[in-house]
């Protein structure tokens, strides 16, 4: 009987130490999962964060606008790119108070009109010392939940480029009033002398007739300019450029021009060799050649020569070129030669009515084909004014 139940109980024993080991087994196996799946979730979130903050830094310095955040004592915290490109100041900044870091009283005043009002909007600073830039700021204080001062951002905006194209669009303006206003006035005189008696001297009043029409001629000259223009750079006018014979083009506008070139003895050659084709829109390539020899003959010695060649350029390109034999530019007038209403000469150029728009015209039809223009001249030998286009259609 008693070794029966002594293995009765061994058995019972170790059936139950089996058991035991099993379970312990299985619950050291859930713990060690659990802490797994926790140390993963950990690790996610620690993921997550970082991804975050990267995103948000990305962000922060892809920003056109430069941004300074200030701690409540008025220290540095955090800049961006744009703000150390802005300000030229590539240092840490991180601590430094902000005098420290911009050595501006202008953001100092900024700073502390914003103190006492919470909050500065579109206040405009101009730094001759930072390339004559001029910067739109606008700050706020940065209060916790308690409403109390953390600190303050300030965010600058550079209004340079913007400035320049409304200074060019008032001095366009001007310019357009003026030229528009004086061969106005001169009709005006010219038609009040008549009417006051003039009239009834046959001779007088042809002069003063041949006088109104050729002033009437430069404002037509003018708006039609400036409507091309405006057309050009509001997209209206679209350039479509075509494979073109050069030879055939300069013949065009040499046909058209030859009486005027006759009445002050010029020569027109057309010494394009061969058949040059271009990639260009016919009709704005022939007012890109009518402007620059129309120029040439107005500027150019009488009874001197105005050639016209193509040579090969870069990147394959095809370089014309119009050359005269006249007075010539002087060097710093070459300079600005492109600009609108620019003349280098302006009683020669409202003489011949001209509108001071032709080279702008030139410049804008030669870039909207991708190509270059640009002008060589001695004074006293004479001009030659350069374009380049493409040999290809792209
Ligand atoms: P404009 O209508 O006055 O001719 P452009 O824009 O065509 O206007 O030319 C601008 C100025 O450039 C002219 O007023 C003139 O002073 C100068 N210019 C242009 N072409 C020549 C040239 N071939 N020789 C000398 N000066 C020139």
């Amino acid at each position: 009987m008693w070794p029966t139940l002594a293995i009765f109980a061994a058995v019972f024993a170790i059936g139950f130490l089996v058991l035991w080991r099993g379970e312990r087994r299985q619950r050291l196996g859930e713990a060690e999962r659990h802490e797994k799946t926790l140390r993963e979730l950990t690790a996610k979130g620690e993921q997550k964060k970082l991804n975050f903050r990267a995103e948000q830094e990305t962000l922060f310095n892809s920003m056109i606008e430069g941004v300074l955040v200030l701690d409540g004592e008025g220290q540095v915290r955090l800049v961006n790119d744009a703000f150390q490109d802005l300000f030229n100041l590539h240092q840490n900044l991180k601590g430094r108070s902000l005098m420290e870091a911009v050595r501006l009283h202008e953001i100092e005043k900024i700073y502390n009109q914003t103190l006492v009002v919470g909050q500065v909007h579109g206040y405009n600073i101009e730094l001759p010392a930072l390339q004559d830039r001029s910067l739109q700021v606008n700050s706020t204080v940065i209060l916790d939940q308690r409403s109390e001062r953390r600190g303050m951002i300030l965010v600058f905006h550079d209004i340079t480029r913007i400035r320049e194209l409304e200074s060019t669009r008032r001095e366009f303006v001007a310019n357009v009033s003026h030229e528009l206003r004086t061969p106005l006035s001169l009709i005006k005189g010219y038609v009040e002398t008549l009417i006051d008696g003039a009239r009834n001297e046959p001779e007088v009043a042809l002069k003063f007739l041949n006088t109104i029409e050729k002033h009437a001629d430069r404002l037509t000259f003018l708006i039609e300019d400036l409507l091309t223009l405006s057309h050009l750079e509001s997209g209206q006018l679209v350039v479509n450029p075509r494979m073109t014979d050069l030879k055939n083009s300069v013949e065009r506008v040499c046909e058209d021009l030859s009486k005027k070139a006759a009445k002050r003895e010029i020569d027109l050659v057309n010494a394009v060799g061969g058949q040059v084709m271009v990639a260009a829109d016919g009709d704005r390539l022939q007012q890109v050649l009518f402007n620059l020899i129309d120029n040439a003959i107005k500027y150019g010695r009488s009874s001197g020569d105005v050639r016209i060649t193509a040579a090969p350029g870069e990147d394959g390109f095809v370089e014309v070129c119009v050359a005269d034999d006249g007075a010539g530019i002087a060097p710093e007038a070459c300079e600005r030669l492109f600009e609108r209403f620019f003349r280098a000469d302006k009683a020669r150029s409202r003489d011949q009515g001209g509108t001071g728009l032709g080279l702008a015209i030139v410049k804008h039809i030669i870039q909207s084909h991708g190509g270059e223009v640009r002008v060589e001249s001695q004074v006293g030998t004479g001009t030659s004014f350069f374009f380049t286009l493409n040999k290809e259609l792209f």
